[in-house]
This record gives C-alpha cells, sequence and structure tokens, in this order.
C-alpha cells in the first residue's frame, strides 16, 4: 500500500535512541519507522538529509484559557504558535471563567477548542475543596488530570479558581483521594502561602523593589514545604502527584527521595527556570514574573544538573499569556504584573540549543517533553511515540544559521511579551510539523487550519 508521506534521510530521535533512517505516514499513523531501504512509495516524499526527525512534543502544562480572555490567546493563535515550535498535543489547564472545575463548564471549553484547535489537545479537571463532587464526572468527560493549588483564591480572581484550591492538608488528602478513585493523577502548584503571606509583608515594609522583591516574597523554602506537605498526603492516600514547575534543586531532591520510598510522585520543570536566573532576567522586571519565581544562578545550575541527570520527569512551557498592557502595569509598582511566560512556541528550540552547547542530548528533549508527558497523561503510546500505529505527530528540525527571537514574527497574541527570550539565538529551526499526519506548520507558515484538533482522553476512561 502506498504511503501518503515518507520522511527520508534524517536523524530519527526517539527517547531510546537515534538512527539514520525514515519515518512513513499512511492517513493519521505511523505505517513505517526503519531504515529506509524497504519503505512503501508515497505521494509526497519529505527529504530530511541533515534534520532530525523527533515525536511530535506533548506540552503538559497550557494555559489557552478560551473561550475567556481571547485578547491574551485563543485556541485558534495558542495551537499556531504551539505548530511553529513542534509541539502536536496541548495539555490545558482548568483555569478560565468560568474555569473547567465541573463537567458543563468542561464540555463548554472542550467544544470551543475542538471549533478552533489546529492540534489536538486534552483538558485538565479543576480539584479543589469546593468541587469534591464534580471530580468523577469530569473523570468520565475525558480529563487527562487535575489540577489543584495549595492557596485560597487570589484576591479578585475567585470565580477564575473555583474548584482549583485545596488551602489545608485535609482538602488537598480530599482531593488526592477523589483522584486516585478515577485513576487520574493530580498536578499541584506547590508553594507555601502562609510563608508567601509573611515574606511579602516583611519585603514590602523594605525597600526593595522590582522583580528581586518578588523573589524574595517566594524564597526556595516556599516551595519545599509545599512539597513536604504534598508528599505527605499523597502517602496518606491512592494517588498519583505530579508537582508543577519545579524550581529548586532541594524540591528535586526530596521528591527523588520520596519516589524511592515508594511514592508516586513526579516532577516537572519548565524552560524558563533551567535557562534563565534572576542576574539574567532582573532588567525585564514583570515580563519575568512567574510562580515560582525565577532562581539564582547558582539554584539554575542546580536544577539544570538534576533535569540533565533524568530526575525532572517533565518538561512543560507553562505558556501562561498576558498582554503588553497587562504586563506593563508591573513597570511601576512589580506587584500589579500578572504571572507568566508565552513560550509555548520557543521551549522546543530553546532546549534544543542546549543539545549543541553539549549539555543536553536529543534524545533527553523528545523523553522529558514528549514521551514522558503523554505517559503521565495516558496517552501514551498512541501520543509521545515514534512507533508504526502511533499518531503520526512529527516534527523535523533542520539545525542551521544562528537566528535570533523576533517577537513580531511569534505566534501567539502575547508575543509582545515574551520579553525574555527576546533576541536569544536560536539555531535548531522548525521545518514542519505534522499532527496526526496533516501538515500543520511547514516553512515558516501555518498549514493547519482552526477544527483540525481533536480533544485526546486518556486509555484508562
Ligand atoms: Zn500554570
Amino acid at each position: 500500500m502506498t504511503n501518503d508521506v515518507n520522511i527520508v534521510g534524517g536523524l530519527i530521535v526517539t527517547a531510546e535512541g537515534s538512527f539514520v533512517g525514515a519515518v512513513g505516514v499512511q492517513g493519521q499513523t505511523i505505517s513505517y519507522i526503519g531504515p529506509g531501504h524497504d519503505i512503501p512509495a508515497s505521494r509526497r516524499t519529505i527529504d530530511a538529509h541533515g534534520c532530525l526527525v523527533m515525536p511530535g512534543m506533548v506540552d503538559s502544562h497550557v494555559h489557552v484559557r478560551a473561550p475567556s480572555f481571547a485578547h491574551r490567546e485563543d485556541f485558534e493563535s495558542a495551537t499556531a504558535a504551539a505548530a511553529a515550535g513542534g509541539v502536536t498535543t496541548l495539555a490545558e489547564m482548568p483555569v478560565s471563567d468560568p474555569p473547567a472545575s465541573d463537567a458543563d463548564a468542561l464540555r463548554t471549553r472542550v467544544r470551543h477548542a475542538a471549533e478552533h484547535a489546529r492540534i489536538d489537545f486534552c483538558f485538565y479537571g479543576g480539584a479543589g475543596a469546593d468541587n469534591l463532587d464534580a471530580i468523577p464526572a469530569l473523570a468520565d468527560s475525558g480529563v487527562v488530570g487535575f489540577k489543584t493549588f495549595l492557596m485560597p483564591p487570589p484576591e479578585g480572581r475567585e470565580r477564575e479558581f473555583y474548584g482549583l484550591c485545596a488551602p489545608d492538608e485535609i482538602s488537598l488528602e480530599q482531593v488526592l483521594r477523589a483522584a486516585g478513585k478515577e485513576g487520574l493523577f493530580v498536578a499541584v502548584h506547590a508553594e507555601d502561602p502562609e510563608t508567601i503571606a509573611g515574606e511579602t509583608r516583611a519585603v514590602q515594609a523594605s525597600s526593595v523593589k522590582g522583580l528581586d522583591a518578588f523573589a524574595m516574597s517566594r524564597p526556595p523554602r516556599t516551595e519545599l514545604i509545599a512539597v513536604e506537605r504534598v508528599i505527605r498526603a499523597q502517602k496518606r492516600t491512592e494517588s498519583r502527584v505530579l508537582i508543577c514547575h519545579v524550581s529548586t534543586p532541594e524540591a528535586v531532591d526530596r521528591i527523588r527521595e520520596a519516589k524511592a520510598e515508594g511514592s508516586k510522585i513526579y516532577a516537572e520543570t519548565c524552560p524558563q527556570y533551567l535557562l534563565l536566573s534572576q542576574d539574567v532576567v532582573r532588567s525585564h522586571g514583570p515580563f519575568a514574573r512567574v510562580k515560582p519565581p525565577i532562581r539564582s544562578e547558582a539554584l539554575r545550575e542546580g536544577l539544570f544538573q538534576r533535569f540533565h541527570n533524568g530526575w525532572i520527569d517533565i518538561l512543560s512551557s507553562d505558556h501562561a499569556p498576558y498582554r503588553l498592557e497587562e504586563k506593563e502595569r508591573g513597570l511601576e509598582n512589580i506587584w500589579l504584573a500578572p504571572d507568566g511566560i508565552p513560550a509555548l512556541e520557543l521551549s522546543l528550540p530553546l532546549m534544543l540549543e542546549k543539545a549543541l552547547s553539549g549539555e543536553l542530548e536529543y534524545e533527553q528533549v523528545v523523553r522529558h517533553f514528549s514521551e514522558n508527558p503523554a505517559r503521565l497523561l495516558g496517552i501514551y503510546p498512541r501520543k509521545g511515540a515514534l512507533r508504526e500505529g502511533s499518531d503520526a505527530d512529527l516534527v523535523v528540525v533542520e539545525p542551521g544559521a544562528p537566528r535570533p527571537v523576533i517577537l513580531d514574527s511569534m505566534w501567539t497574541k502575547a508575543r509582545q511579551s515574551c520579553k525574555v527570550y527576546e533576541g536569544w539565538t536560536i539555531r535548531h529551526h522548525i521545518r514542519i510539523t505534522l499532527c496526526r499526519g496533516r501538515v500543520v506548520f511547514e516553512n515558516g507558515d501555518i498549514r493547519g487550519d482552526p477544527g483540525m484538533g481533536a480533544l485526546v482522553t486518556p486509555v484508562q476512561h
């Protein structure tokens, strides 16, 4: 049988190893992977000599927020950014207005996403003290996991955070138990609210201003205290937990210890914690404001070393888009800026830069940004694998001349807020992205139409 697409001559990168060969696609799935001399003929052949051929990335932590807040981002712009960045599946967080904390709100958001997405997507449900009853119905509606914060809803954003907060240990345990019953994991934003409240009062009374003040209000122990609390709760429940955006080496070590003791606990980090340090971003002020904060160079180095060692399971972008005007509110007063860096489309190219400098291997990028997230989300090996029968989600990357990151050429609506990476050098250029066999990005152009993307649900449901 004739293939629809053959990608030949490239370096095929999987989590297990790399070899020069070919990938064939029939319809929406991979029909061939091998050396290439025995591949069936195809309607279209992509010559990938000199290029990397990888499974599409699975970004397990994205905030599109649509249909609300469309001025910041929507599924058309976010999934254009994803396609341009080699991401073929994104997992949308529940935070929105209304949030995906009950089955009706989830269904509305999924329907909206299905009409507008250019690549495939999954959804998290919200799980908190105030929506425990909604957890089984959310699970039945196809969420890949749940998201929980350890703080009360932030002032002024109570509606967005309904069903998302477990501010004490009892409610955290209830959330973990309820999600565990459904066989789904809980992704936890792990920062201790009491430490933050005390430190914030102290720093606001001092003369420290700007991003330094923000970082001081959330010192490394904030994360460690919260991680300890999650580990305790996990041990008392039949549950699986992902600690989101880990920012300190100490937290990684603690998670690793708990894992060695048998806890089903996993760690996620993001490019901003692996690539940026407070010294580099200080001058960017509100544009570098994220939670947890970007750490010192010593902590960044420690975190990167642990990522290199394979001790951090998952890489995600935590893409959190805000308009320039919204971020600029923090120029005079850092406390007024919203949190987030919109780097969905830069995460893969920026991490591949570290392969050029010898600090990472290509296989590690695939393992932590494609295979491991797909496994945790319960969508492996349909996603996150280069195998016959897997979805034909593929990205062809061309190593080439250095090009600077230009914000105007980015696809996210929040491009002007991505100042922390402006001018950074990229030498791995995404040439073609395929999602389920269809070209969604090629040579700088978005080809995937809105509505081509579909909801992906975990296999156990
Ligand atoms: Zn997030």
